[in-house]
């Protein structure tokens, strides 16, 4: 199965679309660009764009659509996202969404596909609050739902767990009044254009992966005139 295009998962922070963005991108053979994954490397990496979105990010607020986009654009064009790529929080604005659809076009590729994850306010807090993350390779668990075999270590490839900064209590809350405040209004945006998709992200892990395939396989037979 080809994507062939930008798929975007939108959803609050918890909601899946880390777990399912990896897995999915996995089996369609096309990047994962998770614009969170960029920026925390970019800290790590002590660069000027990473020393400007430093504070922002402790926060749990977005950083400037000019630092991301500058960062997407330039993603993009690199050769292996030529078949399709998967974006894991991006775009998290209306004016990040509508320099995307002016980047697309010019790049030869039509419409994104969206899909929206619908997960509970507590389903939410207890995915995040339970979060720990692989810091060798990235691999997400989650003690309450996805458990490590053995704790505080990755079954992948041994790595320790660490739970993210902006995970704590507070700085979830922020975050989450900055989706509803700036990224929520996306799902409206992408409904009058004809490419939201919305799914039930409380569904098991399994389910929901299935179910994303689903999308991509109908939606692609739609533009291809076959249905
Ligand atoms: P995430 O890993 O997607 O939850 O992102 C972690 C943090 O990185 C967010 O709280 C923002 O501060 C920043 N960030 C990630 N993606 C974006 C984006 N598309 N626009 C603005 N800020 C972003």
């Amino acid at each position: 199965m080809s994507l062939n295009r930008a798929l975007i998962f939108l959803g609050p922070p918890g909601a899946g679309k880390g777990t399912q963005s990896k897995r999915l991108a996995a089996v369609l053979g096309v990047p994962h660009l998770s614009t969170g994954d960029m920026l925390r490397d970019a800290v790590v990496r002590g660069s000027e764009l990473g020393r400007m979105a430093a504070p922002m990010m402790e926060r749990g607020e977005l950083v400037p659509d000019a630092i991301v986009m500058g960062m997407v654009e330039e993603r993009i064009a690199l050769r292996d996202c030529a078949g399709g790529f998967i974006f894991d929080g991006f775009p998290r604005t209306i004016p990040q969404a509508e320099h995307l659809d002016r980047i697309l076009a010019r790049l030869g590729y039509g419409k994104p596909l969206v899909v929206e994850f619908h997960v509970s306010a507590e389903t939410l807090l207890r995915r995040v609050a339970g979060r720990w993350t692989c810091s060798v390779g990235g691999e997400t668990y989650n003690v309450y739902e996805r458990p490590p075999r053995v704790a505080g270590i990755c079954d992948n490839d041994g790595g320790k767990l660490i739970q993210r900064a902006d995970d704590r209590a507070e700085i979830v809350r922020e975050r989450m009044a900055a989706y509803e405040r700036q990224t929520k209004p996306l799902a409206d945006y992408y409904r009058d254009h004809g490419v939201l998709e919305v799914i039930d992200g409380t569904a098991p892990v399994e389910d929901v992966h299935r179910e994303l395939l689903g999308i991509v396989r109908r939606t692609d037979d739609k533009r291809d005139g076959h249905l």
